[in-house]
């Protein structure tokens, strides 16, 4: 096929643009693997690249979509084949490399991860960047020795992509989550993912002191902002607290109180660039440590025409869950 379907990004007079077009295959980014894309997702950075809200696209046009998952259809990367079902999330792809949203992308092998046996594509693109950030998050604390027997951990933002996902996982690895919310509606969406509590995102809103009162041994935060100074805060000692996104904002009104007097560590989860073998750990640990039915059940399906408005709807925190986009 000489063109296919993709959501293009394109530059306009005092802003941008972004339709469902024919995208001419020689036109493809360089890339030693062809992958067929057969499912991708909606993160919020999706939403933000295609809001035009931040300045996640750095070239144009611009194929939006940062996840994918497909066959390979050829390849001079040694690594892989044709037939092989692959992974990618990040590296620059919907960004700096033509994305997601196309029936075709052409990439780095060194990017790819293979899909895990037992996982379908769909499957993986339901968990997608934003259940791989969160697995990510998940095995910071981890490294910083928190255990379930330390006490609750708090996920905030915990209706959405990262936030749902984290909420499962800690559930099934057996902690106590408390997930913060700004929609109280979904508390019980919330407990069936296996939160133990839900609180109102406004209890982390306030100004936050130097030092709260001890209330979790760690957090996965995807707010950033106020929110994410609050739960420093109100870390106990020793505990750890994995900063992964900004939802509320960029910003980190905090003391360094609770690192100088607590002992506690904030440690920061970047998906995009993080190196193989950290990401085939994820994937791995993914594959076994993630109750997969309880990410259908939050799973929703669209097709490349509806995403547009998907990334609209992303960004004005109206997604619960996951979304997953099925390409033609
Ligand atoms: P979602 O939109 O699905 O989830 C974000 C959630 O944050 C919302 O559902 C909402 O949760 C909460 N929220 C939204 N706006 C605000 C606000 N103004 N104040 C407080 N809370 C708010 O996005 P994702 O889960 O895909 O991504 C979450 C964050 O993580 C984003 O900032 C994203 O950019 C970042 N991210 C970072 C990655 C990395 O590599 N570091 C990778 C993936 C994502 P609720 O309704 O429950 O309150």
């Amino acid at each position: 096929m000489a063109t296919f379907k993709a959501i293009v990004i394109d530059k306009a007079e005092g802003g941008q643009t972004v339709r469902l077009a024919d995208f001419d295959e020689k036109d493809l980014t360089d890339g030693d693997v062809a992958v067929r894309v057969e499912w991708s997702t909606v993160n919020y950075k999706d939403g933000l690249a295609m809001t035009g809200k931040a300045p996640v696209v750095r070239r144009f046009p611009m194929i939006a979509g940062v996840d994918l998952a497909g066959t390979v259809e050829s390849s001079v990367h040694p690594a892989w084949k044709e037939g092989d079902k692959v992974i990618l999330n990040g590296w620059g792809l919907g960004e700096t490399h033509l994305g997601a949203y196309a029936q075709k992308a052409r990439v780095k092998g060194d990017w790819l991860v293979r899909l895990p046996a037992s996982m379908s594509a769909r499957e993986a693109m339901a968990i997608g960047t934003a259940g791989y950030t969160a697995m990510l998050a998940v095995m910071a604390l981890e490294r910083c020795g928190i255990v379930p027997s330390h006490g609750p951990v708090i996920v905030t933002g915990a209706a959405g992509g990262v936030g749902s996902v984290a909420v499962a996982l800690l559930a099934k690895l057996g902690y106590a989550v408390i997930a913060s919310t700004g929609r109280p509606e979904q508390a019980a969406y919330l407990k069936g993912l296996g939160a133990a509590e839900v609180i109102e995102r406004s209890d982390l809103t306030g100004a936050p002191r130097p030092l709260g009162k001890e209330r979790w041994a760690g957090g996965i935060d995807a707010v950033g902002s106020t929110t994410l100074a609050n739960v420093l805060s109100m870390t106990r000692y020793g505990g750890a607290v994995a900063a992964c996104g900004l939802a509320g904002g960029m910003d980190l009104p905090a003391t360094v109180a609770p690192f100088i007097l607590r002992g506690v560590s904030l440690v920061g989860i970047d998906s995009v660039m993080c190196p193989l073998p950290l990401r085939e750990e994820a994937w791995r640990r993914l594959e076994t440590d993630l109750d997969r039915a309880k990410i259908a059940a939050m799973t929703s399906e669209i097709g490349l025409a509806e995403v547009i408005d998907a990334g609209r709807r992303i960004v004005e925190g109206q997604v619960r869950g996951r979304i997953v986009v099925k390409i033609p």
